[in-house]
């Protein structure tokens, strides 16, 4: 076995399963989606949880996501690409009492990763692989966080880092891509647009893509805010979790997570209910859930504050739908406005400058509570993916 070697991770990795026709890829090697043409799906990294693993290693490990480094893809210690992300901090709402009743109410705040959010799990997860495979050139499309997240890793691991990213983006996406030395691309579009030419550059130029959920490592370094939370949380994991969707890596994630911890014995059976929070102007998630379809149809309203969640259609809809689904969960959109208000209150009365992305989760706690989806006693989680400080040329101060 590769993980034998002195520096090794003991990373269980087994191989990439397809989650819908079930074809196996051999994960030593380069891969993007599903070999299967009529599939394409997004790959799903599967380990060897066969042999358990003790949880009382990890009280020996340092305070990142890679102290579960078992369960992640990389083989060898020297290609892992870090910089401190993840274990980010759980906390409470303290002041805004009113709304919260006897609700006990969380923030996982992703805000401290390096790079301003929680993409940098993603990328650290990405980055490294792509790193143990000896790939020079990678290029993603995005919305600002993960092009930052991508030049920052890629720049540590002595990559070569291509970003896309949609003209109307905030400048300081920009220019953090610039200082990393990443070669930055303003497309007069969204990020769908921003995808297809990424698409078209990369076959022609030979670059490998991290496209969300078109790369399969970026899921598994978001899974890792799952197996957090479920540690924070004393192994009880909460009843509620609200998670602004964009292309749903972190739901689907912490879901993952959460099966391979129950086949390792470190929780039970019992699950959260998982609500996906849209921005209005891109709800095509929402829709789907409310009328009962099985895949997204493409939305794009326009210019949100919340730039990541102007995902006009994810590319692992169906997965995102099935968690929602599978999980009792719920989909609501929250409007411009309704999130520039909550970041405000958050700020005021928390103390915590939070990203849009996580402010229209407040406000969607509160809808839920009002309406009793989310019952008296209920213990909730909020995770706030990134830093308000990226944002303030979208917000209304005053
Ligand atoms: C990317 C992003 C999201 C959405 O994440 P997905 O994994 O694409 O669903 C939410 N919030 C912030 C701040 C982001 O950067
Ligand atoms: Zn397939």
């Amino acid at each position: 076995m590769l993980s034998d070697i002195e520096t090794g991770t003991h990373s269980l990795l087994l191989n990439l399963t397809c989650p819908e026709c079930g074809t196996i890829h051999n994960a030593a090697v380069i891969n993007t989606v599903c070999v299967n043409e009529a599939c394409k799906s997004t790959l799903f990294a599967k380990y060897d949880l066969s042999g358990g693993l003790d949880k009382a290693i990890l009280s020996t490990r340092p305070a990142t996501m890679w102290r579960y480094k078992e369960l992640l893809p990389v083989i060898d210690e020297r290609n892992i690409v870090t910089l401190g992300e993840g274990f980010t901090p759980i906390i409470p709402i303290e002041n805004l009492k009113q709304f919260i009743g006897d609700n006990a109410v969380f923030w996982k705040d992703e805000s401290g990763n390096p790079t301003g959010s929680f993409k940098a799990r993603g990328l650290s997860a990405a980055v490294s692989k792509a790193k143990e495979l000896g790939i020079d050139t990678i290029a993603t499309p995005t919305a600002g966080n993960a092009g930052g997240a991508l030049a920052a890793y890629a720049a540590r691991a002595d990559i070569k880092a291509i970003v896309y990213m949609p003209i109307q983006t905030p400048q300081v996406f920009k220019d953090e891509c610039r200082l990393y030395c990443a070669e930055l691309i303003e497309i007069d579009g969204n990020i769908s647009d921003c995808g297809r030419l990424v698409n078209e550059q990369a076959l022609l130029n030979n670059w490998f893509q991290v496209s969300t959920l078109k790369e399969p490592y970026r899921l598994e370094g978001k899974k890792t805010m799952g197996y957090e939370i479920a540690e924070q949380f004393n192994w009880q994991l909460p009843d509620v979790i609200l998670y602004p969707t964009g292309g749903g890596t972190g739901l689907i994630g912490m879901w993952k997570a959460f099966d391979e911890m129950e086949q390792l014995g470190w929780i039970g059976s019992k699950r959260p209910r998982m609500v996906a929070v849209q921005s209005e102007s891109c709800n095509g998630i929402v829709s789907a859930f409310n009328s009962g379809q099985q895949i997204s149809e493409f939305t794009d309203g326009g210019f949100t504050i919340a730039n990541g969640l102007r995902v006009p259609k994810p590319y692992a809809d169906k997965q995102i739908l099935k968690v929602l689904r599978d999980s009792n969960g719920a989909a609501l959109t929250i409007n411009d406005a309704e999130m520039n208000a909550a970041v405000k209150e958050i700020a005021r009365n928390e103390g915590m400058l939070i990203a849009p992305e996580g402010a229209a989760l407040w406000q969607a706690f509160k809808k839920l509570k009002s309406s009793k989806w989310i019952q008296s006693g209920e213990t909730v989680l909020m995770i706030n993916t990134g830093s308000g400080y990226k944002y303030l040329e979208n917000l209304l101060i005053d």
